[in-house]
């Protein structure tokens, strides 16, 4: 029987089996300990699927266009980056770039990575240290943050010109939904359990499960 510590108070508990949506509380303090999602894994593949192509079209279509006395302007996120950068506003385009671009679609990629070969009824190599790396990088993914900052711009900026949502900009919306709807989906308890079902040799390195806290 598999022990469990609280992350709050220490106090170790018998692992239980739970109903399909039920969470195992810590009976001192009341601290979730874990939860059964039925179908996780999958449900988090196929949020992670669908982000994706949200991410793609909220980067390849303008996220507002602009029209001021006759001129249209219309401009998606990578082009407002160039634009930061030529403006000698390198540090912001760095930032904006890192936050919004580069890290979400390595988290994307990773998440694929991981979850798309455990469906199909293997474990991708390398996945403690994807999973990891997930982790590391996951604090600087800043997608709410633009967001936010595009609705306040766009609602300023309407007093004194035209503003057209644009597609990227529904997506970037939705696309917050689904990241949320993912994580939620997503139990690292599942996840080992799932390598585990998978793994030949149940001592691997790659089946231990207690993998990255
Ligand atoms: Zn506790």
């Amino acid at each position: 029987m598999t022990q469990i510590a609280c992350q709050q108070c220490d106090l170790l508990h018998q692992e239980i089996e739970l109903p399909p949506g039920g969470t195992a509380l810590c009976s001192r303090c009341k601290a979730p300990l874990y939860r059964s999602t039925p179908h996780g894994l999958e449900r988090a593949l196929i949020c992670t699927v669908i982000s994706i192509v949200l991410f793609l079209l909220a980067n390849t279509y303008p996220i507002v266009g602009l029209e001021l006395q006759e001129t249209r302007n219309a401009t998606t996120l990578f082009s407002s980056v160039v634009y930061l950068y030529q403006h000698d506003l390198e540090s912001v385009a760095a930032l904006v770039f890192t936050t919004t671009l580069l890290i979400p679609s390595v988290e994307l990629a990773a998440m694929l990575y991981i979850l798309l070969p455990l469906r199909l009824g293997y474990v991708a190599r390398g996945l403690p240290q994807v999973l990891r790396l997930v982790q590391t990088i996951h604090p600087w993914g800043m997608i709410e943050v633009f967001m936010l900052g595009i609705i306040v711009s766009v609602v300023r900026t309407a007093n004194f010109a035209t503003v057209e949502p644009g597609l990227a900009l529904w997506s970037f919306a939705m696309l917050m939904v689904t990241l949320i709807a993912s994580a939620f989906y997503f139990n690292e308890r599942d996840l080992w359990a799932c390598v585990k079902a998978h793994s030949p040799d149940p001592q691997s390195p790659t089946a231990a499960p207690g993998g990255p806290a």
